[in-house]
């Protein structure tokens, strides 16, 4: 019943966006006859702001800074999104220069995506976020371009995408709790720990919610014999997984630690590129992949093959983004196990709209591309 609602009310939603994009269309197309084949690139730091303090193992943050990245070509505006991560040493002025400095290579044929991600990669290194939002705008601008959804181009059924998480941050146990409480929809809840107070955080949680639960300790716990037994206490408690125990390139120990655990562990911070994978698939059961970290939907879709050439368990994460970054993960849920993809949710000026939650399951459109359009009048 619901479903059909929605799908009810974004059929109306398309017919009448079908009707702007056509009249943007004519006017379009006269325009770009005077000035065909060019590009115009711009990019605008945009600061989202969090619905609550977000505490993670290594910080408190109110807002974030991320880059929204417009690229019109041959009359098709595509749009993509960073999320610089500081751990890595980006920020978004340091992705807004590299979004700039890839002038030349947005101005080359987009259509062979691929060679344009392998220029970008080669452009300098790090800036993965950057990278992200440029592979994400060049996808969107092709599968606009072929007037399809990206989920099609890539061949996936957006019928299975996954449900998502919901992500609890560090905080007092009775903010905790109420914020478990505040999400009945949500039929799994990831924690995050790696303090002191894990404990009390999570039979807090057990005490408001029998709901599976899946934990992200953000490198927080220093050593392998603590890391064990807060594990094994966890999964007598309806944890099913637990998220980067110790340091991204504490290898040895996390391998130790696979051979005791009951319950699986997911490289995340160890986890950037493919070629990353081979060393990993001994230390944990599986991977967090996010387009911010590797750099980009083709570079995601990669690590798919390669983490499940190692028989490896898939998670796609994210960071604080707006509905367009998390748009583009959505798509390719249905190749993973497990998705957290709430960014969005975290936020109370998402500056993209077209992404619709059923429950715990973000809706795809028939729009192309992304499905998504942005809320900013300038844009
Ligand atoms: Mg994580």
């Amino acid at each position: 019943m619901k479903r059909q609602e929605f799908l009810k009310t974004s059929g109306l939603i398309i017919a009448s966006s079908l009707i702007g994009n056509c009249q943007g269309r004519v006017k379009k197309e006269k325009e770009v006859e005077a000035r065909k084949g060019a590009l115009r690139l711009s990019t605008t730091i945009y600061e989202l702001q969090l619905r609550q303090a977000w505490t993670l193992s290594r910080g408190t943050w109110n807002t974030r800074r991320n880059v929204l990245v417009r690229l019109e070509k041959d009359g098709v505006v595509a749009y993509g999104e960073s999320a610089p991560i500081p751990r890595y040493n980006e920020s978004a002025e340091s992705n807004q220069e590299f979004i700039q400095r890839a002038l030349p290579v947005l101005e080359k044929d987009l259509w062979e995506y691929q060679d344009r991600w392998r220029e970008l990669e080669a452009l300098a290194p790090g800036q993965n976020a950057a990278k992200a939002a440029l592979d994400m705008a060049i996808l969107d601008w092709v599968a606009k371009s072929l007037g399809i959804p990206l989920y099609r181009f890539f061949g996936l059924d957006r019928n299975k995408t996954l449900p998502t998480t919901f992500s609890i941050g560090i905080d007092t146990v009775e903010v905790m709790q109420k914020t478990a409480q505040s999400v009945p929809a949500f039929r799994r809840l990831k924690i995050k720990v790696g303090v002191a107070d894990d404990k009390k955080h999570i039979e807090g949680i057990r005490a408001v919610t029998d709901r599976p639960l899946v934990v992200d300790a953000n490198e927080g716990w220093k050593d392998r014999q603590q890391a064990l037994e807060m594990i094994n206490w966890m999964a007598e408690r309806g944890v099913e997984f637990v998220e980067q125990p110790m340091p991204a390139a504490n290898l040895e120990d996390h391998r130790w630690l696979k051979e005791r655990v009951k319950i699986p562990i997911m490289a995340d911070e160890s986890v950037h590129k493919i070629q990353d994978v081979p060393a990993l698939a001994s230390a944990f059961h599986g991977i967090n992949i996010k387009l911010m970290k590797c750099g980009g939907l083709q570079e995601a879709l990669r690590l798919v093959a390669v983490a499940r050439a190692h028989g490896l368990k898939l998670m796609i994460g994210c960071m604080i983004e707006s509905s367009l970054a998390i748009a583009a993960a959505t798509t390719l849920t249905p190749l993973f196990d497990y998705a957290d993809l709430d960014g969005n949710i975290l936020i109370n000026n998402d500056p993209f709209r077209g992404l619709t939650l059923d429950g715990d399951r973000w809706l795809l459109t028939d729009k192309p591309g992304l499905g998504v359009e942005p809320v900013i009048p300038e844009w």
